[in-house]
């Protein structure tokens, strides 16, 4: 696939790290702002809707008999199945918000993140771990959206995520939260900033600059 204007920025990372509480505060932060309009992408899932989940905003929540058909009909841009439910990310939203300069945001598991670098290898894989196991299990603990059966399942899992952590560009340790917002916006700017990105964007400009 041609690289596209906006840019693609993955976050993975053990459930409960923070992925989607860094990319919420990043977004809130920069809502409205005109010069990098952002998007977080809204998956599809076969998952239950937790309390306080609505669907279109933090998920399209669908049956599996759903998924499975959405899929023949290649409607995803990649799909993985993680703890036992489906999940997957809509290919025509990404290619239109991506055309419209609109940088987006996936929150998705490894095995996702490998098939979009494939699709599209300028996408900025960012990679989030918890400062330590036992903090992990006290974020999704204190959460208070899963049941203990489900959080014993995500600590399981954790291990099996994070090793695929050298798979991605960045790697963030989200201890404090501050810091680590920080320091994914850094990521953000330096990935927008790339050469190959520039060029696009500000191609009326490098034309002027050297044709004159
Ligand atoms: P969380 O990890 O606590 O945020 O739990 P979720 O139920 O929201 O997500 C479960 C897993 O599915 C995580 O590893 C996500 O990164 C992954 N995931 C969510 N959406 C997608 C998607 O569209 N595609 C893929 N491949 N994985 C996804
Ligand atoms: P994920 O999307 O990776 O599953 P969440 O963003 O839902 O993780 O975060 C899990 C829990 O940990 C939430 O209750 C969130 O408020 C909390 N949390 C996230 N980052 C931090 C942090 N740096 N310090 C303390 N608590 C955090
Ligand atoms: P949760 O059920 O806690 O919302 O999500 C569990 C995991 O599924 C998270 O690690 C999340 O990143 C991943 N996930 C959510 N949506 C997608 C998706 O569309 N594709 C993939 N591959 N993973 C997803």
């Amino acid at each position: 696939m041609a690289s596209l204007l906006g840019n693609l920025f993955i976050l993975a990372a053990p459930s409960g790290a923070g992925k989607s509480s860094l990319i919420k505060a990043l977004l809130e932060k920069h809502d409205g702002e005109d010069a990098y309009p952002m998007q977080v992408s809204v998956s599809h899932t076969t998952r239950k809707p937790r309390p306080g989940e609505e669907d279109g905003v933090h998920y399209h929540f669908i049956s599996r008999e759903q998924f499975e058909s959405l899929i023949e009909q290649g409607v995803f841009f990649e799909w993985a199945e993680v703890f036992g439910n489906y999940y997957g990310t809509s290919r025509v939203t990404i290619e239109q918000t991506l055309h419209q300069g609109i940088d987006v945001f996936l929150d998705i598991d490894w095995q996702g993140a490998r098939q979009v670098k494939k699709l599209l290898p300028d996408t900025c894989g960012i990679f989030i771990l918890p400062p330590s196991t036992a903090v992990l299990k006290e974020r999704l603990t204190r959460r208070g959206q899963d049941s203990e059966e489900v959080i014993a399942n995500r600590m399981r899992e954790a291990i099996s995520e994070m090793l695929h952590y050298d798979e991605f560009d960045y790697v963030l340790i989200n201890d404090d939260f501050s810091t680590a917002l920080a320091e994914l916006e850094a990521i953000v700017c330096s990935g927008r900033l790339r050469t190959c990105k520039q060029n696009m964007r500000h191609s009326a400009l490098l034309e002027d600059l050297l044709n004159t």
